[in-house]
């Protein structure tokens, strides 16, 4: 069943988005690739007094994405989906007979479930925070984030990296791994001392300064056998799971086959009912530009209202807009 909207990002402006939503009795999912929502507030500077919110001098900034999240209506047919993000967006035709909506959308998320979407507010501000990754292709056996130990059980595991993660992972997995390799671009591991010393003693191999050079044989979506180098050798090693510890870096998702019209800063140019050039895809909050728009909580709670009045009309076909409170 085609749901009537999909609300990416769960900063300020998709908090806002989801309350509007809920409030206006649209269904839909909210996604948002962090663990839990508050966006830049909650990951940059959750201690912080703000104090430009109107009706509220002062208030500590994780205690106003609280009361935020606390504002919207959680029996509403609005799900959230954490850790989450998109893999891919294509416009389809709508199946209804509903030619005013023109576009309707397929959403393929990280988790690998598909959804269709009458309508798509991004509010996905600045982007997410994300693995630095060792390959820009994906990879089935190459993971970033360890959910299952027994997943490396018996298997040739290489990692990639040379902070204590990647060390403490190795010791950890080592115990029920066929073997254990650690590739390390510098001379010297960052990892403490004792870890590194527990490491050789249970056996993990240590390699460094080796980076990764190419991929050399892969089967069924995975990497077989890779290279890595350094100025004096060329080594191939075979893998059967590769675990990526390079630590995390903020990743703006591109849509590839979406052509949105973006400013010289990547946000997405809207009208005054914050739809971009696509029918049917709106933009709210830090991700989005138009001649006043101010990069702050209140402009994008703001847009996330217009954005969704706009998208209310359209999809429950009205004539007139809903005045949003
Ligand atoms: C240090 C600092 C202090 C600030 N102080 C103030 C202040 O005092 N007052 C004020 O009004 N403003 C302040 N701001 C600005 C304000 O925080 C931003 O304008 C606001 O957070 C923008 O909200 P947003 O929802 O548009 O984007 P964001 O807060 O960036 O939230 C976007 C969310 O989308 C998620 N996301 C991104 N891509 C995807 C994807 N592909 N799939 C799923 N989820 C995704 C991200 O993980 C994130 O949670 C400050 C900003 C900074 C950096």
């Amino acid at each position: 069943m085609t749901k009537d909207l999909l609300i990416i990002g769960c900063g300020p402006a998709g908090l806002y988005a989801w309350k509007m939503a809920a409030d206006l009795g649209l269904t839909g999912i909210i996604v948002e690739g962090q663990p839990s929502y508050g966006g830049q507030v909650s990951n940059n500077y959750p201690e912080k007094i703000i104090k430009n919110l109107p009706a509220i001098p002062e208030i500590k900034a994780s205690d106003a994405m609280d009361n935020m999240y606390a504002a919207i209506n959680q029996n509403a047919d609005i799900a959230v989906k954490y850790n989450t993000t998109i893999k891919s967006i294509d416009i389809i035709t709508p199946k209804e007979d509903a030619d005013w909506q023109k576009n309707w959308f397929k959403v393929k998320f990280s988790d690998k479930s598909v959804e269709e979407f009458k309508r798509i507010l991004f509010a996905d501000g600045i982007g997410v925070y994300s693995p630095v990754r060792l390959t820009d292709e994906d990879y089935d056996n190459v993971i970033y984030t360890v959910t299952d130990l027994k997943e490396f059980d018996k298997k040739n595991v290489l990692i990639f990296g040379g902070g204590d993660s990647a060390v403490d992972w190795a010791n950890q997995i080592v115990t029920n791994a066929k073997s254990v390799t650690v590739i390390h671009r510098r001379d010297e591991f960052r990892a403490k001392p004792a870890n590194l010393q527990l490491a050789a003693e249970q056996g993990v191999k240590l390699l460094a300064p080796y980076i990764f050079q190419e991929i050399t044989k892969t089967s069924n979506d995975c990497i077989e056998k890779l290279q890595v180098a350094n100025d004096d050798q060329v080594l191939t090693l075979e893998a059967d799971i590769i675990l990526v510890q390079y630590g995390q870096q903020m990743n703006k998702t591109k849509y590839k086959n979406l052509d949105l019209a973006m400013n010289e800063q990547s946000r997405i140019l809207v009208d005054q009912t914050f739809e971009s050039n696509i029918t049917g895809i709106y933009a709210a909050g830090d991700c989005c530009a138009h001649p006043t728009k101010t990069r702050n909580i209140l402009s994008s709670i703001f847009e996330a209202m217009n954005a969704i009045i706009n998208i209310e009309k359209v999809v429950h076909h009205r004539k007139v807009l809903n005045n949003g409170w």
